[in-house]
């Protein structure tokens, strides 16, 4: 009862406030650069600035107010630009994750969700320093994601553009669920669709509609089980079709996409046949999956790097045995995939899988795989430029081109000529601006 009342009387002080919000409204927040003009020419050596285009030797770019405005050779620094002089190294559009996670602290501690915050701005200027312009949250817990987007758009923090999906859709026990305490210790409140766990499809219907009120701009569901939760098989499946259906539906109700974590064939096809929008992983993907992908333009997230490190490296990483047995049992399953979709022609975006832990891997390190995979450097670079903006409904990234977000990454070397070059990130340009190396690691 005292709860309702304090409730009655937030509502009460919100009604005094709204007006004198709005009245506020020209107020920029701190860090907002909006009102600034100005003018950026940038020199680079080789200029990449359209993975699918050939490269321009001697490269130069002219930035106003944010926005490229012309790309080229020989162009004249307009008078009074900032020049930004990146002729010793080769210059790519600003790198784009299709599929990352928000690192909050040490795996398996759970921090407040101030705290979880506070770690994640260090995760986002970890992604800013490592060349990633922007990146899709495929689950993440307490709208932290959300959050991060708002604190990034506003200008409070720097940042990647981020699409979030905040919390994952899943079933109890199922590759969302990280807790294995014993029943009597349930926490019935957690186990809710506004967390992201449903039982049926009114809960799965629930749990968009709750992602979607407090800011998802993708879903992500679920389909089958995964490799890092301790509870389950990547060879389960998870949601029902009828699940699966409503899902999509809603989402698409509201104009948004449906991303589905798939690690086995039977749920790659539940969900194609619901109409999701891009398939995550993909592994055990076939002939006969992947044509029906291509006859209705369905992405494929890969996140090779992941696995192959997982089981390369899971020892010293300190995984937990299950962990290094779940990667093991999927990994010839994504290689498959991977060479599936490379031979299909699919759409295929590049997604890391990872967390962006300061210091850990990045998209760059799942374009570096999937060359070492088969696909070449230029592919390799498509998928996680202009793909991954393409399945992001980022239309103003994904190349450096005259109408475009002014977002230019310098690396030492040529990356077309050895993919590794994308570890020597030299400088990092946003909007015009080059981001201090305060900012970068
Ligand atoms: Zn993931």
């Amino acid at each position: 009862m005292k709860r309702g009342i304090s409730f009655l009387a937030l509502l009460a002080l919100l009604a005094f406030a709204v007006p004198a919000l709005f009245a506020q409204d020209t107020d920029q927040m701190p860090g907002a650069a909006a009102s600034k003009s100005s003018t950026t020419f940038v020199r680079c050596g080789k200029l990449i600035a359209d993975a699918d285009q050939p490269a321009i030797d001697s490269g130069e770019i002219i930035i106003v107010d944010g926005k490229v405005t012309a790309v080229g050779r020989d162009l004249s620094a307009p008078a009074g630009a900032q020049q930004q002089d990146l002729s010793k190294y080769s210059c790519i559009p600003g790198l784009i994750d299709a599929h990352i996670h928000i690192w909050t602290g040490p795996r398996g501690q759970y921090p407040s969700l101030p705290l979880a915050a506070i770690r994640a701005t260090k995760a986002m200027a970890y992604a800013v320093d490592s060349g990633v312009v922007a990146a899709r949250s495929l689950g993440s817990g307490g709208f932290v994601d959300v959050a991060l987007m708002n604190a990034i758009e506003e200008g409070t923090i720097p940042g990647p553009h981020l699409v979030p999906a905040a919390h994952a859709i899943s079933i109890p026990g199922g590759h969302g669920d990280f807790y294995d305490f014993p029943p009597d210790l349930t926490p019935e409140n957690y186990y809710t669709p506004e967390n992201g766990f449903i039982n049926s499809p009114a809960d799965a219907e629930a749990a968009v509609h709750w992602q979607l009120k407090y800011g998802a701009r993708v879903i992500k569901v679920l389909a089958s089980g995964g490799v890092l939760s301790p509870l389950d098989s990547p060879f389960s499946d998870q949601v029902s079709p009828e699940e699966l259906q409503v899902i999509v539906e809603q989402a698409h109700m509201a104009h948004v996409k449906v991303a589905a974590h798939d690690e086995n064939l039977p749920t790659i096809w539940a969900a194609l046949r619901a109409g999701v929008d891009s398939i995550e992983h993909g592994a055990f993907l076939d002939q006969d999956a992947a044509n029906y992908m291509k006859q209705h333009g369905t992405y494929i997230t890969e996140t090779l790097y992941i696995a192959n490190n997982l089981i390369e490296n899971g020892a010293r990483l300190h995984m937990p045995d299950y962990v290094t047995r779940k990667a093991n049992q999927i990994w010839q399953g994504e290689l498959q995939g991977f060479k599936i979709a490379l031979s299909t022609g699919l759409k295929i975006a590049a997604g890391s899988d990872q967390s962006y832990e300061p210091g850990k891997g990045t998209v760059r390190d799942e374009i570096m795989t999937e060359v070492r995979f088969g696909a070449t450097p230029q592919q390799a670079l498509h998928f996680g430029t202009k793909a991954s903006a393409d399945l992001l409904g980022l239309d103003n990234l994904g190349a450096i081109a005259v109408g475009k977000e002014g977002d230019v990454v310098a690396v030492e070397g040529d990356p077309l000529q050895d993919i590794h070059a994308l570890e020597r990130v030299r400088a990092v340009i946003v909007k015009g601006q080059p981001m201090p190396p305060a900012n970068r690691y």
